[in-house]
C-alpha cells in the first residue's frame, strides 16, 4: 500500500480513458483544482491519462505529455485510479493491480461491476482502500450514495427505475411524435444518444447491469447479473404505443427491484406506466429512479443519466470522497451483503398485465376469453374493445389484476390456441400502481 499521504502532499490521480467521460473529468480536475484542493485538504495532481492511441486528437484540457498507452505502469504510481475506459478487460486487471498497489478506485463501469463487483470489492476490503462508483448507475444522479449511506438505516422495499436514457428517448419519441421504433432509434443515433450498434441499450443489457448493482445495494444481498430477468424494447410497436396512450399509460423500459416473499426480484422489461405516476413524466434521455422505503416512504431521483459532463460530476464527487479518506484517514462504506436474501425466480414475479388480442368480432368471444383467463387463476380488471377491422376482426385489450408471471404465461399460451383468437399481439406488464 502507498499509505496515506501527509496533508500537504498532492494526491496522485491516474485517469484510465479520455473519451466522453474521461476527457471531461480531466477538464474539471484542471478547472476546479483550487476548489477541489480546499475540499479535499490536498491538491489533486493528474500523473497520467491512459488511452489506446496517444496520437489521436484530444480535448484541449488533455495535455499530450500526460498521455500513455502503458496503463499498467500508470496505476502503480497513483493514489487514486479513475477507471473510465469501460469494458471488462483490461479494466478489471488494471483495477485489481491498482488495488494491489494500494490505490483507491473510482469507476463508472457498470458492466464490470455487475459481473465482477464482488471480486473487486473483496480485494479493496483486504487492501483497506475505497471503491466508489456513483457514475456507474444513472450518470449524474446521486443514487449509489443515497442507497449506501442515506438509506442505510431504512428498509428498501422496491426500486423502479428508468436507468437507460437511450431507450427512454426512443420510447418517448414513439409516444410523443408517433415515430416507428426504427425511426426513433435512427434519430437517437443522429443526436448521439445511441451507439452505432444500439443493442446494449435496446436489448436491455445496460439497464440489467445497473439493476444488478442497484439490487445488491438496496437489499444488502449479492444479486448477480445472471439473476436479472431481461427483455428489451425491440418488440415494442407503434400499435403498442397507441394502445398504451388510449388506456392512459406510457411505455417505459423499467428496472424493477423488489423484496418479495420469495426473495429479491430483479427484472428489466418494457412496462405500461400510468400517466399519473411520476415516472410517466420522464421525457427524452433523462433517467429517474423511484425508491420505496419502509420509513422514508416514496423517494424520486431524477436527472441526466449520461453525457460526458453530467457523468463527470458524479466521478468528481467520488474522487473528492476517496481523496478525503486518504488525507484524513478512514474508509467509505464497503460492500454490504449481510442480508443474503434468496433470489426469486423470474416466473414468480407478480404484477398486472395488459394483453392485446385480435379476435373474431362475434357474440360469445368475450366469454370464451374470460373463461380461459379465469381457468388459470388470473382475474380480469378490465376489458376494452379497440378497433374493429373491416374483415370482422376486433381488437380486445384485457387488463388483469395482480397475477403470477407463470399463470399469465399459461393463460397467453391457451389464448393463442383458442379458435376465435387470431393473434396475441402484445403482452405488457403494468407497473407502478
Ligand atoms: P469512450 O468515449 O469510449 O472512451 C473510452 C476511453 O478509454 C478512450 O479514451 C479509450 O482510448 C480508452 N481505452 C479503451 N480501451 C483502452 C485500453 N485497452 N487501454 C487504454 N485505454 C483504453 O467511453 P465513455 O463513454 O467515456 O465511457 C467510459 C466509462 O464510463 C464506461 O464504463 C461507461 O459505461 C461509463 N459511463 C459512460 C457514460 C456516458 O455518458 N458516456 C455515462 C455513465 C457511465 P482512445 O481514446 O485512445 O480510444
Amino acid at each position: 500500500m502507498t499509505g496515506a499521504p501527509a496533508d500537504s502532499r498532492a494526491l496522485r490521480v491516474a485517469v484510465l480513458g479520455s473519451g466522453v467521460v474521461g476527457s471531461q473529468v480531466v477538464r474539471l480536475l484542471g478547472e476546479q483544482a483550487d476548489d477541489l484542493a480546499a475540499r479535499v485538504g490536498a491538491p489533486l495532481e493528474i500523473v497520467g491519462i491512459a488511452v489506446r492511441d496517444v496520437t489521436a486528437p484530444r480535448e484541449a484540457a488533455v495535455e499530450p505529455r500526460l498521455l500513455t498507452s502503458d496503463a499498467s505502469a500508470l496505476v502503480r504510481r497513483a493514489d487514486i485510479v479513475v477507471e473510465l475506459m469501460g469494458g471488462i478487460e483490461p479494466a478489471k486487471t488494471l483495477i485489481l493491480e491498482a488495488i494491489d498497489a494500494g490505490a483507491s478506485i473510482v469507476t463508472a463501469n457498470k458492466a464490470l461491476l455487475a459481473q465482477h463487483g464482488p471480486e473487486i470489492y473483496e480485494a479493496a476490503e483486504a487492501a483497506g482502500v475505497d471503491v466508489y462508483f456513483e457514475a456507474a448507475v444513472a450518470g449524474a444522479i446521486p443514487l449509489v450514495r443515497p442507497l449506501r449511506e442515506s438509506l442505510a438505516g431504512d428498509r428498501v422495499e422496491r426500486v423502479l427505475g428508468i436507468v437507460n436514457g437511450t431507450t427512454n428517448y426512443v420510447l418517448d419519441q414513439m409516444t410523443m411524435h408517433g415515430l416507428a421504433f426504427d425511426a426513433a432509434v435512427a434519430q437517437a443515433q443522429a443526436l448521439g444518444f445511441a451507439e452505432a450498434d444500439p443493442s446494449a441499450d435496446v436489448e436491455g443489457f445496460d439497464a440489467a447491469a445497473k439493476a444488478a448493482i442497484l439490487a445488491s445495494l438496496a437489499f444488502h444481498t449479492r444479486v448477480p447479473l445472471a439473476a436479472v430477468a431481461r427483455e428489451g424494447i425491440t418488440g415494442i410497436t407503434a400499435d403498442d404505443v397507441t394502445s398504451a396512450t388510449a388506456s392512459g399509460h406510457v411505455i417505459k423500459l423499467l428496472a424493477i427491484l423488489e423484496r418479495t416473499d420469495g426473495g429479491v426480484q430483479a427484472r428489466v422489461h418494457p412496462a405500461l406506466v400510468s400517466n399519473d405516476h411520476p415516472l410517466a413524466g420522464v421525457h427524452g434521455a433523462f433517467n429517474a429512479v423511484f425508491v420505496e422505503a419502509q420509513a422514508a416512504g416514496e423517494l424520486m431521483f431524477y436527472g441526466r443519466g449520461a453525457g460526458g459532463t453530467p457523468t463527470a460530476s458524479a466521478v468528481l464527487g467520488d474522487i473528492v470522497s476517496v481523496a478525503r479518506h486518504r488525507v484524513h484517514g478512514g474508509q467509505g462504506p464497503t460492500e454490504s451483503t449481510y442480508a443474503e436474501l434468496p433470489i426469486a425466480t423470474p416466473d414468480s414475479a407478480v404484477t398486472r398485465y395488459q394483453v392485446r388480442l385480435r379476435v373474431a368480432d362475434r357474440l360469445g368471444v368475450l366469454a370464451q376469453v374470460a373463461g380461459v383467463v379465469a381457468r388459470h387463476g388470473v382475474s380480469l380488471e378490465a376489458v376494452r374493445q379497440g378497433r374493429v377491422a373491416s374483415d370482422g376482426i376486433a381488437e380486445l385489450i384485457i387488463t388483469t389484476h395482480q397475477a403470477r408471471e407463470a399463470d399469465l404465461a399459461a393463460t397467453v399460451l391457451e389464448l393463442s390456441g383458442l379458435e376465435p383468437v387470431h393473434t396475441v399481439d402484445s403482452v405488457l406488464r403494468v407497473e407502478g400502481s
